[in-house]
């Protein structure tokens, strides 16, 4: 029997809308492969395409998950479903989304849900479980939409992913976690406030202490600044191991070991 392990690819990096328009990064979320269990994170445009060049099969899919209905991390998630399903032929896996991805002005097609066997609302401190995995959504983010970060936990580890948010206080308090993955769009603090820049990604690192911070989802000014570059600088000031994803990284958890 072959040992199980615990590997997050990203099939995209970028965050924000010229980043994500352009393509100067992929968006095409991240492929979660969790023991037996195989989940699809915020499936932003390219995502079915992104999948298939690093030949991940969507009919293995357990679960889709979106943090929040904004087009970067939803723009692919209709088709991800066909795909799951089979253009609906077998009835499987779930969807979990915020109530405002399904009910006003929806993301998510109401002819594709019944694809799915399950279709789950996701809520402020909700506790959810797809096989022997289990994750929970412990605050309610500061964003112009309903918006989740998640805290995953896996017979093996345990890790925790901010998506989308202004700061605010008690943020980290919520993701303790060995590793941490946080989505860090601006390189300074300031308008457009919705997001979190690198100076608070640091007080949210210092704070929390995780063994391995990834960091993702970068708009035009980390795109810039290199973000390999500032990680190592994260790295040097805070004494943590400080990655930035790039567009394909296959991040293995055992290296939390
Ligand atoms: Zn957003």
């Amino acid at each position: 029997m072959t040992e199980l392990s615990d590997t997050i690819t990203f099939l995209g990096t970028a965050g924000a809308r010229f980043v994500v328009t352009r393509q100067f990064l992929a968006s095409g979320g991240a492929w979660l492969n969790l023991g037996n269990t195989q989940i699809l994170l915020d499936p932003g445009p390219g995502s079915l395409v992104q999948a298939a060049k690093r030949k991940f099969d969507p009919v293995k899919l357990d679960a889709i998950m979106l943090s929040h209905r904004h087009l970067d991390h939803s723009g692919d998630i209709n088709i991800m479903i066909e795909a799951m399903t089979e253009g609906g032929t077998k009835k499987r896996g779930t969807v979990f989304a915020p109530s405002d991805a399904l009910d006003q002005d929806p993301v998510i097609l109401s002819y594709l849900r019944s694809y799915a066997q399950n279709i789950q609302v996701l809520a402020e401190g909700g506790s959810y479980k797809i096989n022997d995995i289990s994750f929970r959504t412990p605050v309610r983010h500061k964003h112009p939409v309903e918006t989740y970060g998640f805290v995953f936990q896996t017979p093996r580890h345990t890790f925790s992913w901010i998506t989308d948010t202004r700061y605010f206080e008690d943020l980290a308090g919520h993701y303790a976690g060995d590793l941490l993955i946080i989505n860090v769009v601006r390189l300074k603090p300031g308008a457009p406030l919705d997001h979190l820049s690198l100076p608070e990604a640091k007080d949210i690192i210092k704070e929390l202490k995780p063994r391995i911070v990834i960091l993702t989802h970068f708009g035009m000014t980390m795109w810039r600044a290199r973000p390999w570059e500032l990680a190592r600088e994260l790295s040097a000031e805070t004494r943590i191991q400080v990655i930035a994803a790039k567009d394909g990284m296959k991040f293995d958890l055992a290296q939390l070991d």
